[in-house]
């Protein structure tokens, strides 16, 4: 059927961009899978998904002042006066070069072990380390470009820091285009990991351990479902200093603040004193250009806040937009139609879509329950009642101003 076998060859064109180096990915094949193949799979998958408990199960945001419980800034750390080699994945790294690396988490049949690649930009002068992550979602493809991208457009002759990008996390789920393991298990859930759980532990420990406890800094990239989409966006722990303060370095990227949950990898990095975010940008199993741009150009004016590259012609700041945000859900079963478009600002009690009832014919509208913005929402399906259709963000200050 064409729909599987574009996402195979969107898949193989993917392994040979990654394995190859400068291929340019056909983005066109991705834009092509029509709506119409896409509502098969609509229909089977109703469960939540993680954009909508990581946001709506957060700890409240503390209030800006005074803050007697946001501990003390930390140190900062000490200034290295040369860039050294850094000792990865036993291998080591001289400064100025860039290497792809393999992490293998040794849970397979030794003899058909299928190594993960890392890339590895080790920079001429002294920085942070910088560790991009993506498709921890197999089927999560966009991140996979943008890692891609930021990576291949750096020189390591003139970048300070280290930039350690694993493009393609869940390698078994990305084969089968699939968001979990081999297990069914969501490796999201599972790090920091340990040596004696399950399969996915098992994983989550290995990449801790033997890549992630190098970095300094994380942006761990998803994607929405094949059933929601978002602006390009952070996912932040607002109430964390160092987090918020990374946060300023992405611009025009819009800001959402959430706690996460333990199991995360970004959470896992948090309490293991790296900061980290995670970065949703579009939908799965698709390769979007702009939401690509969009994390490609964050990413690069972070690298540039934070000292490790130098952008030239940019004057000014990077602009993070951030947001208060609520999911309006749907009060009815029946098929959703939007009559807005994802960006749409829109004002208290305007109507975002309608479920229609396609046996009664009655038709129930959604309307917003605040002014804002549409920063995520769910691609017309079939909805049950309950069902969290609009992400709909109101911009704010940032907590602790
Ligand atoms: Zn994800």
């Amino acid at each position: 059927m064409l729909y599987r076998w574009l996402t195979h060859l969107l898949r193989a064109s993917l392994i040979s961009t990654l394995c190859g180096g400068l291929v340019a990915l056909p983005a066109a094949y991705a834009e092509q899978t029509g709506e119409s193949d896409k509502q098969e799979v609509l229909v089977a998958e109703l469960a939540e998904d993680e954009n909508v408990e990581d946001v709506e199960h957060s700890d409240p945001l503390h209030s800006s002042d005074p803050e007697p419980d946001v501990p003390e800034q930390p140190e900062p750390p000490e200034q290295k006066q040369e860039a050294s080699s850094l000792e990865l994945l036993g291998t080591e790294v001289p400064p100025g070069t860039a290497t792809r690396l393999a992490w293998s988490p040794a849970i397979q049949i030794a003899g058909l072990t299928q190594p993960t690649p890392v890339l590895v930009v080790n920079g001429a002068k002294p920085g942070p380390n910088l560790c991009l992550t993506g498709a921890v979602h197999g089927d999560e493809l966009n991140g996979i470009e943008i890692i891609r991208r930021t990576m291949y457009d750096l020189e390591p002759d003139k970048l300070s820091g280290r930039v350690i990008g694993v493009p393609i996390v869940n390698l078994p789920g990305f084969q089968r285009g699939s968001r979990y393991l081999p297990d069914r298990r969501d490796l999201n859930r599972h790090f920091p990991g340990s040596t004696d759980g399950s399969l996915a532990d098992r994983i989550a420990h290995s990449l801790f351990e033997s890549v992630i406890r190098h970095c300094d800094m994380l942006v761990d990239i998803h994607t929405g479902s094949l059933k929601r989409t978002n602006l390009p966006q952070l996912r932040a722990d607002m109430n964390n200093p160092d987090v918020a303060e990374l946060t300023r370095g992405f611009d025009r990227m819009a800001v959402v603040h959430s706690t996460g949950s333990p199991g995360m990898l970004r959470y896992a990095a948090i309490e293991a004193g790296i900061r980290a975010v995670t970065m949703e940008a579009g939908e799965s199993l698709r390769i979007q250009e702009h939401q690509i741009k969009a994390g490609v150009n964050s990413l690069t004016s972070l690298m540039d806040k934070e000292g490790m590259i130098s952008r030239m012609f940019v004057w000014g700041d990077p602009e993070p937009v951030y947001y208060d945000s609520e999911w309006v859900r749907a009060e009815h079963g029946g098929i959703l139609f939007s009559e807005i478009k994802l960006g749409a600002k829109v004002g208290e009690g305007e109507i975002l879509g309608y479920v229609s009832d396609p046996i009664t014919n009655e038709q129930h509208p959604i309307r917003a329950r605040i002014d804002g913005r549409i920063i995520g929402m769910a691609v017309d399906q079939v909805v049950m009642a309950g069902f969290a259709a609009y992400h709909v963000g109101t911009e704010a200050e940032v907590p602790g101003e």
